[in-house]
This record gives C-alpha cells, structure tokens and sequence, in this order.
C-alpha cells in the first residue's frame, strides 16, 4: 500500500540535543532521527508489537539497506533501526509508508501502545486483546487532538492477566471476565468500567482529556500533571458520559508490582488450538539472519504475524503444535532464549558504547562477557546512570561511572548500597548477586 502523501522530511537532532520540556520531548520516531555515535538511530512504532510478515521482511530490508543490519527491540515492543546513513530519511520514511508501518505520518511517534503479547494465544486473561488494538490505533491516527500526545505517552491494552498493566501505562484497559474493561488514568486509586465495545475509544477520549487538563507542553504524561491522576479520572468520566459511553466508576484494583514477562517456549492453550512459539532475544539485538528466520517461520508456519515484546522478546503466533518443538529448536540454534535454562535469560543492557555518547563503557560487550549460569534474579547493564530502558522490579543493576562500575541489587523497591567492582571480577560479582 502507497503512502497518499509523501512524508514530512526528516529532523535528525544533533548529539547531545534535548528539548526542554516547554519545548515538547524530543523522543525519537521513523521522521524525527536520533543522531547517535554509531550513526542516526530510527524508532519506529508497532502498536501492540505486531507486525505481518511482509512488514518484518520490509524492516529487515530497510536496516540492511540503510543502516547495521539487525533490528533492536526497545522496552515497548517498538523496533529500532541504528547506523543509519546521513540523508536516508526520505527513502526510510516512503519505505516504511509503503510497508504500512507508517499509516500517518502525523501521528507516528503518539502511536505507543502495548499489549498483552500471548492473549488469545495460552488460555489466560480473558481472551484477545487484538480488536481493541486495531481500533485504538485507527482511532488515534484518524485524532486532530492527539497528533500533540508526547511520544512518551502509553496506552497499555491487557488482556486481564496484568501483565502491561504493571508497566503503569498513562491509559490503561484491563479486560475483565464479561468483556468489559477497567480504563485506568495513571495511578488514579479507581478506575471507569466500560463496555468492551467502547473500551478503544474510551482510551482515546482519555487520552485526550489527558491533553486538554495538561498545562503546558512540558506535560508528557499523566504523572507530570499538576493536579494529579485523581482529578484527571473525574474529568475523563464527564467526557465518557459526554460521549454517551456507559462509563461507571468503581475502584481499581492494585496493580501487579512486577511486569511478568510471557513464557518462553512452546505456548499452547489457546481457543484455536493452534501453538506458538515464544523466544527472547539476547540484548534485544536481532540479527539480520535471525530476523529473517522469524518472519520466515511466521509465513510459513503460523499465522503470518509476529508479535514484539516489552520484554524484548518476540512471539510467532499460529503454529501447528506438531511442528512447534522442531521450529522452537531452530530458533534456539540461531542463538534466540527459548527457555528459562538459557544463560542470556534475564540478562539485559542499554545500547552503551559505542552506540552512545553518554557511555561510560561497552555495557554489552561486558555483560556477554558475565553471561554464565541463570541467576535468581535478571540484570541489568547501563553505561551511565540514566538507566535507560530498565527493567521495573526485582534485579541486580550494574552502572558504569567514572570510578568503574557499580553494583546493587534492587529488591521490593529498595536498593542495596552500591559497590564499585573491577573490570575483571564484575563476572563473579554480578553472578553471586543474582544468586
Ligand atoms: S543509560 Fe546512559 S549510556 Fe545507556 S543508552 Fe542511556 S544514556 Fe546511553
């Protein structure tokens, strides 16, 4: 499908460039570049991680083309391609627009929605989430008024088992046992049941009273508002009603502490009867040839969708459960996590150096160094103390400073004092940490 216009040209910010926040945020999009070290950086949105095949074949094509190659994975199931050429922005952007991973340029970096990655697919929650996916997303993109979202703001869609509930969504949708659903605002103490019918455009009529109670465009999300998350809830039900949505507000109920990641594995249970297949990726860093093997398996062995992970993972929906364990063991030979026993399972890190300027070292290169036998607990690698992309919960977090690198351990919300660790016993270090 052809892009009816010709995208906006690109904005590459320059390194180091951050807008303050009267300025608007400056997250990175498919239009709007991020000029890193290692070349420009493109992050393009999949609301609810999910991509066709030919829109994964179009994506490995385009980092292949333009940029390193690999395809990474960011903590909301969005897809990052790094190393791109000066000057590739017109062709990135038309490529993506013919691929329909850029249905409105407007809207391409508001388009930030999560979703329950195995609902519909393992007997849990309470079924799928996908119809409120795709018309949230129509909604958006077809919105005057949320074209001024913030590229941070996040829609959480959860299929009642609380797993992207946890990950504290601006606007959340909880799937209940009846196919209603409980819209959260932030961490509001109630929530606003809603038919399920209505749930897509009851986020969206939140989203935007999120915007109209927001005093400046300083305020990118629902934590920064002034009056609190509370009075923004009494706001959104005056509108539901305005909106003749049958909105009835009740209490929420607590939200799970910890984002519990989907299994790994062979995944079965679902109401087609059909498998899939659930494999994480090693520092969210898919290479070129495993990319191609996943969309490769989703052609031809399941339902022709891949659906990407918050939790840097990826999931190929539709498989015949027959063939599940011989394609999950040729995911496993191209080097992807397909189970808790692998010794990348709980490791991750921020893209460090030389990818970014504010890295104090190569985090990654260090953490494949450490990876050894499954810990307790999963680690987390930055190269500065921004922390970027970190995991909420439990964990052992390592952050290069000046000094060398710092170790803690964060357990229920509180953290260890940290211990700065040499370069060459951070291995043993970090291992006895996770326990
Ligand atoms: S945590 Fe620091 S080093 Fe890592 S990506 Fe973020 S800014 Fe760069």
């Amino acid at each position: 499908m052809l892009a009816a216009m010709p995208p906006p040209a690109p904005s590459p910010l320059a390194p180091g460039e951050n807008s303050p926040r009267t300025q608007g945020d400056a997250c990175p999009g498919s239009l709007r570049l991020h000029r890193a070290d290692d070349g420009a950086l493109a992050r393009v949105r999949v609301p609810g991680g999910v991509v066709t095949a030919e829109q994964a074949d179009a994506l490995g094509e385009l980092a292949g083309l333009l940029g390193e190659g690999d395809i990474h994975l960011t903590s909301r199931g969005n897809a990052q391609l790094r190393g791109l050429a000066d000057g590739c922005g017109g062709e990135l952007a038309l490529r993506l627009g013919e691929s329909g991973l850029l249905p409105s340029p407007r809207h391409e970096r508001v388009r930030n929605v999560v979703a329950s990655p195995l609902s519909g697919l393992d007997g849990r929650g309470h079924g799928g989430v996908g119809p409120w996916l795709a018309e949230l997303d129509a909604l958006l993109c077809a919105s005057d008024r949320a074209v001024s979202l913030s590229g941070r703001f996040l829609f959480a869609l959860d299929d009642g088992r609380g797993d992207v509930d946890a990950l504290g969504a601006d606007v959340t949708l909880l799937k209940q046992g009846d196919g209603a659903a409980l819209l959260r605002v932030g961490a509001a103490a109630d929530a606003v049941r809603v038919p399920g019918a209505q749930a897509a455009h009851a986020a969206l009529v939140a989203a935007e009273a999120f915007l109209d109670s927001a005093p400046d465009a300083g305020t990118w999300r629902v934590s920064d508002l002034p009056d609190g998350p509370d009075a923004l809830l009494t706001e959104v039900v005056r509108r539901l009603g305005a909106a003749e949505i049958d909105a009835t507000r009740s209490g929420a109920p607590a939200r799970p502490r910890e984002a519990a990641a989907p299994e790994l594995g062979t995944v079965t249970g679902g109401a087609s009867g059909a498998a899939a297949l659930s494999v994480g990726v090693p520092l969210g860093r898919i290479t070129a040839a495993q990319w191609r093997l996943l969309a490769g398996t989703a052609r031809r062995e399941g339902d022709r969708t891949l659906r990407l992970t918050p939790w840097r993972g990826v999931v190929v929906p539709g498989v015949a459960p027959e063939r599940a364990a011989a394609l999950l063991g040729a995911l496993g030979a191209a080097g992807l996590i397909t189970g808790p026993e692998s010794p990348w399972h709980g490791v991750g890190a921020c893209i460090g150096r030389p990818g970014c300027a504010k890295s104090l070292s190569d985090v990654r290169a260090l953490a494949g160094a450490a990876v050894g036998p499954v810990g307790e607990l999963p680690v987390y690698w930055s190269g500065c103390a921004r922390r970027c992309g970190h995991p909420h919960g439990d964990r052992v977090d390592v952050v290069a400073t000046p000094e060398g690198h710092e170790v803690s351990v964060v357990r229920g919300g509180a953290r260890t004092a940290p211990v700065t660790v040499a370069e060459q016993t951070l291995p043993a270090t970090v291992a006895a940490a996770r326990g």
